[in-house]
Formats: C-alpha cells, sequence, structure tokens
C-alpha cells in the first residue's frame, strides 16, 4: 500500500514511515495532506488516511450524482435487494469489521456487535419490511375541491451529504447512509477524523460493479466537512456536538441547504421513591460507563429523591467498583479522543472545586492509552459544568431532591434535550413524568436501549438537534414530498376562473356558511340567500 490522496486509499503507519524515509529531503515536493489515527487502548499509530480537500469532496460528490438517477429510478424492492447483500456482506465480515470499530475507538467488543453491527441489521430489516409502505404514495381528501382528487408522493432527494462522530463511528454513519439508500438518493459519507478506517471499511462494503459509485466517503476533519456541507448537495445529515452543528446549519444556510442535525446531549436520570432501587442503580452504572460513557444518551446527571439517596448511592458506587476495564473480556474500553479525557478532567475539577465530592474514581489509570476510571460523583448542583455541559466521559453525577417534580424541573433546565428516563414502580407516575420531560426520547425503568428499535423516532428537541433518524419520520427526512393534484371529473373551465362570475362572493359566503357552520341552525343559513 502506498500513501495517497486517491479518495478511500489508506496506508499503515510502517508505510507513512517508508514513504518519508524515502521521501527526498527537498521543500519543493509537498507531501498530502494526511491524518493519522490512534489505537487508544495503547496509543499506537493505527493508520494513516488521505485529508481530502474541496476539489477531492466535489468530485466525489459528482460521482454520487452521475449514479444518482438511474438508482432512483430503481423500485424499493430492488433497492431493498441490494441493502439485503450488503447486509450479507456485514455479516461474512463481522469479526474483522469489530475489530476495526475496536482499534479506532477502544471499545469493548461486545458492545461493538450489539450497539455499532446489531442496531445496522436491525434497521435494514427495518426498511426492508416498513419502508416501502413509510414512503408509498397516499391519497389526500381534497376537503372543499370535492370534485378534484389530490396525493403525496415521496422522492428522492438526489445526493446527501453524511457527516458522523467517532462514537458510535459504524452506526452513525451506516445507519443516516442506507436510511438515504432506501429512500433514493446516493450518499457522501464524511467520516469522523478520528475514526476514519470505519469510514473506509463502510465503503468497501458498498462496493459492487454497478453500484459502486452510490456511497462515496471522503476522509478528512473539519474543512472536508464544510466542503461538503458548501458542496451542492441535497441535505446534510450531520451528528456530532452542538458546537459544530451550529456552524454546519449556518454553513448550509447560504444556500439554503436543508440539514438533518442529531447532536449532543446532557440526559438526566429520574429515581423515584418508590423505584427499584437495584435495577435503578444497576441501570444508571450501565447507562453512564457503556462505551465509557461517550454516547449522547448516556446518563449524564442523575436526580435522586432525597428519601432512597444513600442506598441508592451505596449500590451505584458498589456497581461502579465491580467494573473491569479492559477491552478484551472487560466491561468497558477506553476512551476514545484525548481532547475529551481532558473535558472530562476539567469538569471533575471544576466540579470539585465547588464542593463536590468524587465517591469512586477520578483520575486515569496508569497505563498507555485513554483510560480514565468510571467515576461516581455526589454532592453536585447546577452550577458545576458537570450538571449543565455534555461531559461525554465514565463520570456519573448523583443529585439528591426534595420529591419527583424538583427532579423534573431540573432534568428540563437545560439548554439540551436528547435522552432521559424516569425510574419509578408507579406506571402512571413514570408516563406522567416522561410526558413532561423535555427530550426527544425517554426510556421508563430502562435507559439508552429505544435506539436499538428501528421503528422509534430517534432525535432530539432544544439544541440537541432538528429532525429524526429511524422509524417512518426519520425515512421521510431522506425524501422529497411532492403534492399532486388532478381532476376527479373533466370540466371546461373552473369556477373561480376569469371572468369571475356575477355574485361569486354571495355564492361562496352560503357555501361557508352551509360547509363550516357548527349548528345544524348555523348551516342551514347557508341556504338563504341574505
Ligand atoms: P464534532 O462536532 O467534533 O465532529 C463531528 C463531525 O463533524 C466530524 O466528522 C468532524 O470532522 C466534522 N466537522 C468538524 N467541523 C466541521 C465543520 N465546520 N463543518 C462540517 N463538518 C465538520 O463531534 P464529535 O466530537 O465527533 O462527536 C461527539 C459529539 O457528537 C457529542 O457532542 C455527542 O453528543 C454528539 N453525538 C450526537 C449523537 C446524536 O445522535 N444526537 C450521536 C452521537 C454523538
Amino acid at each position: 500500500m502506498s500513501l495517497t490522496t486517491e479518495p478511500g486509499s489508506v496506508s499503515s503507519p510502517s508505510d507513512a514511515q517508508d514513504a518519508q524515509d524515502a521521501a527526498p529531503p527537498t521543500a519543493e515536493l509537498s507531501a498530502p495532506a494526511v491524518i493519522e489515527t490512534f489505537d487508544p487502548r495503547s496509543d499506537t499509530l493505527l493508520a494513516v488516511v488521505p485529508d481530502l480537500d474541496e476539489t477531492a469532496v466535489r468530485a466525489a460528490i459528482a460521482r454520487a450524482r452521475a449514479v444518482s438517477g438511474s438508482w432512483s429510478a430503481l423500485t424499493y424492492r430492488e433497492r431493498t435487494r441490494h441493502l439485503l447483500t450488503v447486509r450479507d456482506r456485514l455479516l461474512d465480515r463481522a469479526e474483522e469489521i469489530v475489530e476495526v470499530i475496536c482499534a479506532e475507538t477502544g471499545k469493548q467488543r461486545a458492545e461493538a456487535v450489539t450497539t455499532e453491527l446489531m442496531a445496522v441489521c436491525e434497521t435494514i430489516g427495518w426498511y426492508a419490511k416498513n419502508g416501502a409502505r413509510v414512503l408509498a404514495t397516499q391519497p389526500v381528501n381534497p376537503g372543499v375541491l370535492a370534485h378534484k382528487k389530490a396525493w403525496k408522493r415521496y422522492e428522492p432527494m438526489g445526493v446527501i451529504g453524511v457527516i458522523s462522530p467517532w462514537n458510535y463511528p459504524f452506526t452513525l454513519s451506516m445507519t443516516p447512509v442506507i436510511t438515504a439508500l432506501f429512500a433514493g438518493n446516493a450518499v457522501v459519507l464524511k467520516p469522523s477524523e478520528v475514526t476514519p478506517t470505519v469510514g473506509l471499511a463502510i465503503g468497501e462494503l458498498f462496493e459492487h460493479d454497478t453500484w459502486g459509485d452510490l456511497v462515496q466517503v471522503v476522509t478528512g476533519g473539519g474543512a472536508t466537512g464544510e466542503a461538503l456541507v458548501r458542496g451542492g448537495v441535497d441535505k446534510v445529515v450531520f451528528t456530532g456536538s452542538v458546537r459544530t452543528g451550529k456552524r454546519v446549519m449556518a454553513a448550509a444556510a447560504d444556500s439554503l441547504t436543508p440539514v438533518l442535525l442529531e447532536l449532543g446531549g446532557k440526559d438526566p436520570m429520574i429515581v423515584c421513591a418508590d423505584a427499584d432501587l437495584d435495577r435503578a442503580a444497576k441501570g444508571a452504572v450501565w447507562g453512564a460507563f457503556q462505551n465509557a460513557g461517550q454516547t449522547c444518551m448516556s446518563v449524564e446527571r442523575v436526580y435522586v429523591e432525597e428519601s432512597i439517596k444513600d442506598e441508592f448511592i451505596d449500590r451505584v458506587v458498589l456497581e461502579t467498583a465491580r467494573i473491569r476495564q479492559d477491552a478484551d473480556g472487560g466491561d468497558i474500553g477506553s476512551m476514545t479522543f484525548a481532547p475529551q479525557v481532558d473535558i472530562v478532567e476539567s469538569h471533575l475539577a471544576d466540579a470539585v472545586d465547588k464542593g463536590a465530592k468524587v465517591l469512586v474514581g477520578g483520575t486515569r489509570l496508569d497505563r498507555p492509552g485513554l483510560w480514565f476510571e468510571p467515576t461516581v460523583v455526589v454532592d453536585v448542583d447546577h452550577s458545576m459544568d458537570l450538571m449543565t455541559e455534555e461531559t461525554f466521559g465514565p463520570v456519573l453525577p448523583i443529585m439528591a431532591v426534595a420529591d419527583s417534580d424538583e427532579a423534573l424541573r431540573l432534568a428540563n433546565d437545560s439548554v439540551y434535550g436528547l435522552n432521559s428516563s424516569v425510574w419509578t414502580e408507579d406506571e402512571d407516575l413514570g408516563t406522567s413524568i416522561a410526558n413532561r420531560l423535555q427530550a426527544g426520547n425517554v426510556c421508563i425503568n430502562d435507559c439508552i436501549v429505544s435506539y436499538a428499535v428501528a421503528g422509534l423516532p430517534f432525535g432530539g428537541v432544544k439544541q440537541s438537534g432538528i429532525g429524526r433518524v429511524h422509524g417512518a419520520e426519520g425515512l421521510r427526512e431522506f425524501s422529497n414530498v411532492k403534492s399532486v393534484l388532478s381532476a376527479r371529473v373533466g370540466l371546461p373551465r373552473e369556477l373561480w376562473w376569469f371572468p369571475v362570475p356575477p355574485g361569486l362572493d354571495g355564492l361562496g359566503i352560503r357555501s361557508l356558511r352551509l360547509r363550516f357552520g357548527s349548528t345544524v341552525g348555523a348551516r342551514l343559513r347557508g341556504l338563504r340567500k341574505h
């Protein structure tokens, strides 16, 4: 393999070293821009991939556009057949893909299988079963125009630009990619610069004699992403931080390119006095620490009623102390991105400065790589970043509250609104709190797993995002809806065309009364001339 800027190429660290050794020491030859990617479990260089520029991105969009027309002409059944072939290829290469994901993210293997591969297989299955129905042309009652017929039709948009993050680099790339394809679009995917080889592995899954250009993968950093947003795609589907999401939306505004934004969260968990404490404690620990806390849907803050606080915290501490940190056979792996570890440390330092107490964890592990101890913090409040900003690491802050009303008020006291959970044995109370939580997603007596239900739309309110993936709403995000009106009966002219018939205003008012009067008397007035 050689170091090259051709899209889709990847070289190993030793290739990069060979290339450097072989390069003449002259200033004239400018080296192609590259990105280095690391294994966060050991801090070792993993691969070097091209950092593609605007020209390369535009070329990828053009290749995708060239094939999008013939793809959009296929039936849903034909598109499904292609996606099922891709799923079979994914199943054939499952071990290899899990390895690529774990090497670049530091994830524990079982976690990669369930949250990355299983979620994608499930979503493809949902489209195979339900997609054609969701995107079927639907008749619409023509209402006042009773002599017409009307229908709405879902049409492909063209080329969708997908920009994805590093925390679930497979599922958060594949989900928009397969959705876009099912809806009849071509795709240009820009994976995170932290996990580009996962993006390239996705590209390989779609290699095909006829449809090879349908999914273009462009590796690179923020500038590559911005080039995609500004490159003339028909929609941008972005998953990442609120900060970058705002930039993406601003850049897309120049050309009024529509955006779907899946952004960050500060997801609250409410533990009511009557909760099953063992389940709630175990759920909190799993919800906060799986994927080393780097999940947009993680339990990021807990509000527990005062009366059960001590018992709940004791159980959480006990469960946390049992967690085994080892990518091979442990419960959780390493963190993925070095700057994220800095954020975790800064949130902890800020909280401790303001009076919080760390009960367990709190530091990096003394080993190479990005290993941070699962950490439980108490005596926290909303003056601390730990309770208001996204920490995105293995930290579980727990705050005692007087009752569930106070918990709800604090849970909603956030600019975010992605995920949330409520834990209670009282089904009515759970549903009532779920209904009042300002969040796109709520679990009752569970957390995070709602994403696994491919039929449930997923997304945020407030600054956690715009639009949905998954389910009927998510699939329709990748289509343009076209409204069509046609004649039911052929007439030589419409009543309101020119010349306007005399008396049309009076006739109009009488028919308004006849049609819209809320009582029989009011409607009968429509039969009278005055
Ligand atoms: P990020 O915002 O730093 O980067 C996301 C992607 O945007 C990367 O591919 C990056 O290269 C690209 N990018 C950077 N600058 C850009 C620009 N100016 N224009 C276009 N693209 C640009 O996010 P991250 O650190 O990779 O991911 C973590 C964040 O993602 C967290 O906030 C997390 O909550 C959020 N997230 C949200 C969801 C969700 O579904 N709501 C899922 C996972 C992660």
